[in-house]
């Protein structure tokens, strides 16, 4: 299996790409950095996208995508997420109003992309990986994601504050090779990371207690105006398993 970062930052800046993740170079989670970090052709050879929620730091660029590969596929994008993403996309973004509908576009019948719902801990199989998602806490409906082939696995949880069920699903998975999680705000705005349902570096360290398995574990979605202070306070926590997540970089077991 081989994993992409093309985005990883909480906030978009000059080199500070949002969330997105390419796995084998046809499956995309999250689509906040589709555009910037993939050529056309590339762009192309997305087939399914695994929406995670709708913050728009995680679907921004959807509607650049599904113009660049407008007339190049000869299948639809399957855009797999909750109802309640789905149910945004529809409502907030594909309206014809912000941009033109293409789940009927060339025609209903053969459109550019395609809606589809999934359910958490249901595994969905395609082109060889196995996904299942895992209902996380956060602001909006959410859900992290297990993605795996025969071998290997790996687990992104999304935007999340406390929660217990992936940590269950990561203990229950012998194959796991990354763990990846966020830190979203420096400890002294708790109250900022209550509110929107984030993580600060010192609830991440009681977080990853609950997880058993020594495998690296990727910090996410830093404010990047905040990294100056974020960084010792996430290396404070202590624990040898963590690093920073690093846009660009490919992961290969
Ligand atoms: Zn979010
Ligand atoms: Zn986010």
């Amino acid at each position: 299996m081989e994993l992409r970062i093309l985005g990883c930052s909480g906030g978009e800046a000059e080199g500070e790409r949002l969330t997105g993740l390419l796995v084998n170079r046809i499956l995309a989670v999250d689509a906040g950095s589709l555009t910037q970090a993939l050529t056309v052709e590339e762009q192309i050879g997305v087939r399914h996208i695994f929406l995670t929620h709708s913050h728009l730091d995680h679907i921004c660029t959807l509607p650049f995508f599904t113009k660049n590969i407008f007339g190049h596929t000869h299948a639809p994008v399957r855009i797999r997420a909750l109802p309640e993403t789905l149910d945004a996309l529809r409502r907030h973004l594909f309206n014809d109003e912000l941009w033109p509908d293409f789940s009927v576009i060339p025609s209903p019948d053969d459109p550019t992309i395609l809606y589809s719902e999934i359910e958490p801990e249901r595994c969905y199989e395609l082109d060889g990986l196995r996904i299942t998602p895992i209902r996380v806490n956060h602001l909006v409906p959410c859900v992290g994601y297990k993605v795996e082939d025969g071998k290997d696995a790996f687990i992104f949880t999304s935007d999340t504050a406390e929660t217990d069920r992936i940590y269950e699903v990561a203990n229950a998975t012998p194959n796991l090779r990354l763990f990846v999680t966020e830190a979203s705000f420096p400890n002294e705005q708790d109250w900022l990371a209550e509110a929107s349902k984030h993580l600060t570096p010192a609830k991440l360290g009681r977080e990853l207690k609950k997880l058993k398995a020594d495998v690296p574990v990727g910090i996410y979605h830093l404010t990047p105006g905040d990294k100056p202070v974020l960084l010792p306070q996430i290396q404070a926590i202590g624990d040898p398993r963590v690093r920073l997540l690093k846009q660009g970089e490919r992961f290969a077991w």
